[in-house]
């Protein structure tokens, strides 16, 4: 077997822009994460600002206040990516790998485990996601740490 560096380059050589993680200001990643998502109350009054954003505080998700409802889907949507990207900078969304069957798209090893969504930019530089780099990928990619048993 190739080693886990060379396993990894070939697969990355062609794709730009690789990093792991959520992206700040990506509405597909605001949607995977399914909170900081707009939402239409159907109990509010007609008139009222309905649309709101989910957006959660430690413990659970609050009920939206006055102040959290626009008039619009676009005014809320507009709302909840600003509020997203702050939440991300102050390193306030918490990211969850998720167990897989299938093996890592990244370093191509067959073992199912956790793990994380990765993206690069295609020709046309839109971000293209996908949902398997294993746990391993996401350490080696942030820091150039290497599994074990790797040098
Ligand atoms: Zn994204
Ligand atoms: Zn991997």
């Amino acid at each position: 077997m190739e080693r886990y560096t060379e396993r990894v380059d070939s697969r990355l050589k062609e794709l730009d822009a690789v990093s792991t993680g959520v992206c700040p200001g990506c509405d597909t990643c605001r949607e995977d994460h399914g909170e900081f998502v707009v939402e239409e109350d159907d109990e509010r009054e007609p008139g009222q600002n309905a649309w709101y954003v989910v957006t959660p505080y430690p413990g659970g998700t609050r009920k939206a206040t006055e102040a959290d409802y626009y008039r619009t889907e676009a005014e809320a949507e507009g709302a909840a990516r600003k509020t997203f990207a702050d939440a991300w900078s102050n390193c306030e969304v918490e990211t969850e790998a998720s167990f897989r069957r299938g093996g890592c798209g990244i370093c191509n090893s067959p073992l199912g485990g956790n793990f994380e969504v990765w993206h690069w930019l295609d020709a046309d530089g839109a971000i293209q996601h996908e949902y398997d780099a294993c746990i391993d990928c996401v350490h080696y990619l942030a820091n150039g740490t290497l599994p074990e048993g790797e040098e």
